[in-house]
């Protein structure tokens, strides 16, 4: 496994392997590395000849700068854990080579920037476009793997590649879960212990509101799993939305979508946890 800081030695790698006609498969990630992440590369190692994973905490899209400065950075562990599920390539780039001036690009992405993510974290999707344009111009990959986990930003990129014409094939992958259900993620490793045998009822309330999709009006359902989650006094929803899969507008008859899916934003302490579920599928 190579790892580089530069876009010139990386690119210099990368231009070497291609003249034998390789797949390239990306995974793009601020690293502090689960099996979530882990997952994304297994999955592109099946599919590809080389898997590049990208580690850079982008400063643009956060914006709480607490967030930004708590986010857990662990190089060295992710290098052993690429290593061992075969990732041929890590490029850790620093702030400077990846902006080496500001890039103040604006995307558009219309209804799907205004929604749950986007209301509660203006400009957050901007800088993730911004970033994984970047990423793709440098990194020139066949497939490129997201995780479900952010539904939301899935979509936002899907829509990124399809504005801006860029030949890469966006590969969704299922969210990866704890064994008592809670999604795993890297903000997971700042719970306290007590808050961590709490954060599985985020996930087993979205599960419950499953079943219950078959008996209640998306607005019912709403207020139910509000009021479940709420009710617990360490947990505060930030929002939960029934969306419509694809436009991510909000359901509010279930008839009107062939996919529905719920949405969640949830603080514990001071943790922000996000997930979904698939809420009713035609
Ligand atoms: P991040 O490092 O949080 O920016 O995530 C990098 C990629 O890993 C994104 O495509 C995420 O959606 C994906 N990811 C993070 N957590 C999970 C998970 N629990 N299951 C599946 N994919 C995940």
């Amino acid at each position: 496994m190579e790892i580089f800081k530069t876009i010139a030695a990386m690119q210099n790698f990368l231009q070497k392997a291609k003249k034998t006609s390789v797949k390239i498969g990306f995974v793009p990630t601020m690293g502090a590395l689960h099996d979530g992440h882990l997952a994304l590369v297994k999955k592109a190692k099946s599919e590809n000849s080389i898997v590049v994973v990208s580690i850079f905490v982008n400063p643009i899209q956060f914006n709480n700068k607490e967030d930004l400065l708590k986010y857990p950075r662990t190089l060295e562990k992710d290098a052993a854990l690429l290593d061992a599920v075969g990732c041929d390539i890590i490029f850790a780039p620093d702030e400077k080579e990846m902006y080496p001036e500001p890039d103040n690009t604006v995307y558009e992405f219309g209804k799907l920037a205004t929604v749950m993510e986007a209301k509660f974290r203006p400009g957050h999707f901007n800088g993730v476009a911004v970033v994984v344009k970047r990423l793709f111009d440098i990194v020139q990959a066949d497939n490129a793997y997201f995780g479900e986990k952010d539904y939301q930003q899935l979509q936002i990129i899907k829509s990124l590649v399809k504005q801006k014409n860029i030949p890469v094939n966006i590969i969704p992958c299922p969210i990866v879960r704890e064994i008592d259900g809670l999604a795993m993620s890297s903000r997971n490793m700042r719970l306290t212990f007590e808050e961590r045998k709490i954060a599985p009822f985020i996930y087993q309330t979205l599960f419950q509101a499953k079943e219950k999709a078959k008996l209640l009006t998306p607005t019912d359902l709403t207020n139910w799993v509000l009021q479940s989650i709420n009710n617990h006094k360490l947990l505060t929803v930030e929002y939960f939305e029934i969306a419509d899969a694809t436009t991510l507008s909000p359901v509010t008859d279930w008839e009107d979508c062939e996919l529905a899916i719920g949405c969640i934003a949830v603080f514990l302490g001071n943790v922000r946890l996000i997930d979904n579920i698939v809420l009713k599928q035609n």
